[in-house]
């Protein structure tokens, strides 16, 4: 495998972590995965903003247009022939003695490989069984960064429960998202998820969704629900890069809906890949 180092494509035996990277310490960096359909990247453009807004948060400096990170994105998918997958990139504060403030001259680590994944087609078809779990994480997930303890471990319980995914609550009133995907219910026709601020990653996939609810004519409405408005949503679903669309049809013991897919869920993921070929949101 060929992999993206700083700025040189070189073979993964290469792709060495120096001990004090900030990122291997103190979790100190930021990191975005880029779906690639049929050869192409998908909404590389929005991925690339949340990219530089991660990093302009975190306060690592990085241009990524002065830096072509793109078009070394391109190179990287091509020598690595990759026709349906998905791209990593992380970008660490970079290489200083251990100490938690900001170092002065460290240069910022940038690593990008592929990684190999394939449409969830079957469980989309069946819609997930998720549980519920208690939002533990700080409160700044609308910046992506490497610091994934607390969805760590939410999706470990959800595996363990044989689950596909846990979905967050700070309190019974307030839901948040899943360890590692928008959530998203439906009630008299609307979609519903949480506004996009501090408690949540703002998803580039939950952006696409509203964009494509723009276009259906369906309602969509960013608002904070509870645990009880979830359980007893018409519909629910998940959204990511990875899991695109995925129907929700059991939640710990509760039965969403009549326990299949509902109808709008179906027919956003129908109409997501319609579109892949315009690759814009806007
Ligand atoms: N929330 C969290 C916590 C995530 O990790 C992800 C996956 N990156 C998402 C939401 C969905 O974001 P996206 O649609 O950009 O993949």
């Amino acid at each position: 495998m060929i992999i993206l180092k700083n700025n040189q494509l070189v073979q993964r035996e290469e792709a060495i972590i120096d001990m004090e990277d900030r990122g291997f310490q103190f979790g100190d960096g930021v990191y975005e995965v880029i779906r690639i359909y049929e050869g192409k990247f998908f909404l590389m453009n929005e991925h690339l903003e949340r990219l530089q807004y991660s990093l302009t948060e975190t306060g690592i400096e990085f241009d990524i247009k002065k830096g072509k990170l793109a078009e070394q994105l391109e190179d990287l998918a091509e020598k690595n022939q990759i026709d349906d997958g998905a791209i990593y990139i992380q970008i660490t504060r970079g290489i200083a003695p251990r100490s938690h403030p900001y170092p002065t001259e460290a240069i910022p680590t940038l690593m990008a490989y592929p990684i190999p994944i394939s449409r969830p087609i079957k469980l989309q078809e069946s819609g997930a069984k998720v549980i519920l779990e208690e939002d533990v994480r700080w409160l700044r997930c609308d910046i992506k960064s490497l610091n994934l303890l607390g969805n760590v471990m939410a999706k470990q319980t959800a595996k363990e429960a044989e689950a596909f995914e846990a979905i967050l609550y700070r309190n019974p009133e307030h839901v948040t998202e899943g360890s590692s995907t928008n959530v998203f219910i439906v009630k008299d026709g609307k979609v519903i998820t949480h506004p996009a601020n501090n408690f949540i990653l703002n998803g580039i996939t939950r952006r696409y969704i509203h964009h494509l609810s723009n276009q259906l004519g369906i309602t969509f409405e960013e608002d904070v629900f509870s645990v009880d408005e979830l359980l007893n949503a018409d519909e629910v679903f998940l959204a990511s890069t990875t899991s695109e669309v995925m129907p929700v049809t059991q939640i710990d013991d509760y039965t969403i809906g009549n326990g299949e897919p509902g109808s709008i869920s179906r027919k956003l993921l129908d109409e997501f890949f319609k579109h892949v070929d315009t690759d814009q949101i806007r």
